[in-house]
């Protein structure tokens, strides 16, 4: 059953949102994108007649109630986005009444899931090493299905729409779909479209395929590099991952960002592009500064090269135009991590120059994908979320689906 071909008139159907939305320290809503990503399924479920009970974490309140964590502060905010005034449920776990007395039309919003250890199905107020720790943990499973299962029968129908949580197996985001056979379970459109995002880089590939990856620390990407190492016809590697790179080949990189202890994955990774005939592209000068700030003194320098007391902190004019070309002609584009410390201003034309060739190629009829926390906040600093295919919701759910995980909520449903 999918969300367009099932008729929800006159049911009761749980949604799993992520409204895990930013607070300030009034409790005003600060950035409402999560919000307005579940509308298009809250507001189908509405449309064809059936009641909501919508349920969501927020924050990390550990298992206990916490009023910081409440999600009657974000009451009003859903009530005007769905034209329908709210209802509130004040304790997840009992809620069977307000459920039942609901009537085609109406929305009722569940408090915290996370407010209930169960929840996330970790033991809590025990050590890992302690030996009673198995025991507690197996004890913690059953009263998560427990808890799920009373989630479960406030309903007919569950859909799954929180692709954030996807990659977690948690009370309301795994578990809870067993309570339900195939024709009462479904992904909402946010987690159908993000699917379908993955399924366009990992399986329905246009090529040439350019995978742009970023960030940090080389360690962290690994699983992803590795797994688009079969996949992709050029990488793209960038941003303070490929200063582990020059130094394993034998330059000088300064006071440069660097895994010293990465050195021989670096190496590996290289020789693995080769033996598979990946073109990795990767940077050939930097924009270096003499500290780790926006108003550092800045050179160009080669970026096997650096001066001491230097640091690479952005790619160099030639290296953007090396990624450039690569990206332009893709046909399938995806960008994880920028290209340097892009929350400098003084160090974003890296980034920016990736953002710009990817919004050419999109609009030459590439689909790009962009994810993980901060190419998503390079997109939108450069105020071009419009010029890509698709951005995606999910930092560390879209990291582990293009790793090759199978993510526990989409399995839980899909089988
Ligand atoms: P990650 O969390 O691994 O995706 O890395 C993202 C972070 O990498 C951002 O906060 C960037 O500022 C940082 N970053 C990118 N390039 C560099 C660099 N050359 N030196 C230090 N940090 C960098």
């Amino acid at each position: 059953m999918t969300i367009d071909t099932c008729d929800f008139k006159g049911k009761k159907v749980i949604v799993r949102v992520d409204f895990n939305v930013p607070l300030d320290e009034n409790g005003k809503i600060t950035d409402d994108t999560r919000i307005r990503g579940a509308l298009p399924t809250l507001k189908k479920v509405l449309a064809d007649g059936g009641a909501l009970i919508i349920m969501s974490h927020m924050g990390k309140p550990k298992g206990k109630v916490n009023a910081k964590f409440s999600l009657s502060q974000i009451v009003d905010a859903v009530s005007e986005k769905l034209g329908v005034k709210v209802q509130f449920a004040p304790d997840c776990a009992k809620a069977a009444d307000a459920a039942a007395a609901l009537k085609s039309g109406d929305v009722l919003l569940l408090e915290n899931l996370r407010f209930y250890p169960e929840e996330e199905g970790k033991p809590v107020g025990i050590d890992k090493a302690d030996p009673a720790y198995d025991e507690a943990k197996k004890a913690m499973k059953e009263s998560q299905k427990k808890f799920a299962a009373t989630l479960a029968s406030y309903a007919d129908i569950y859909i799954n729409d929180a692709f954030g949580t996807a990659h977690r197996k948690h009370a309301s985001t795994a578990v809870i779909a067993d309570s339900f056979d195939a024709d009462h379970k479904m992904l909402g459109y946010l987690m159908e479209k993000e699917v379908q995002a993955v399924d366009n880089v990992l399986s329905n590939i246009k090529r040439p395929f350019t995978a742009i990856m970023g960030g940090s620390k080389v360690s962290t990407k690994i699983g992803i590099i590795e797994n688009l190492m079969d996949k992709v016809d050029n990488l793209i590697l960038c941003g303070g991952m490929t200063y582990t790179f020059a130094k394993a080949m034998g330059g000088k990189i300064g006071t440069s960002i660097c895994e010293d202890d990465k050195l021989d994955l670096a190496l590996d990774i290289m020789a693995k592009a080769k033996a598979k005939g990946v073109n990795l592209v990767l940077g050939t000068d930097c924009v270096a500064g003499d500290a780790f700030s926006n108003d550092a003194n800045q050179q160009i320098v080669p970026a096997n090269d650096i001066p001491d007391g230097w640091e690479g902190m952005d790619a160099g004019p030639e290296t953007r135009k090396l990624f450039a070309a690569a990206i332009e002609d893709a046909k399938t584009i995806l960008w994880n991590g920028p290209a340097g410390v892009f929350e400098f201003d003084n160090f974003t034309g890296g980034s920016r120059a990736i953002a710009e060739a990817i919004a050419k190629a999109t609009a030459n009829g590439a689909f790009s994908l962009i994810g993980g926390g901060d190419s998503v906040a390079c997109i939108n600093k450069f105020g071009m979320a419009d010029k890509v295919s698709y951005i995606s919701t999910g930092g560390g759910a879209l990291l582990e689906a293009i790793e090759g995980k199978v993510l526990p909520g989409i399995a839980a449903i899909k089988g």
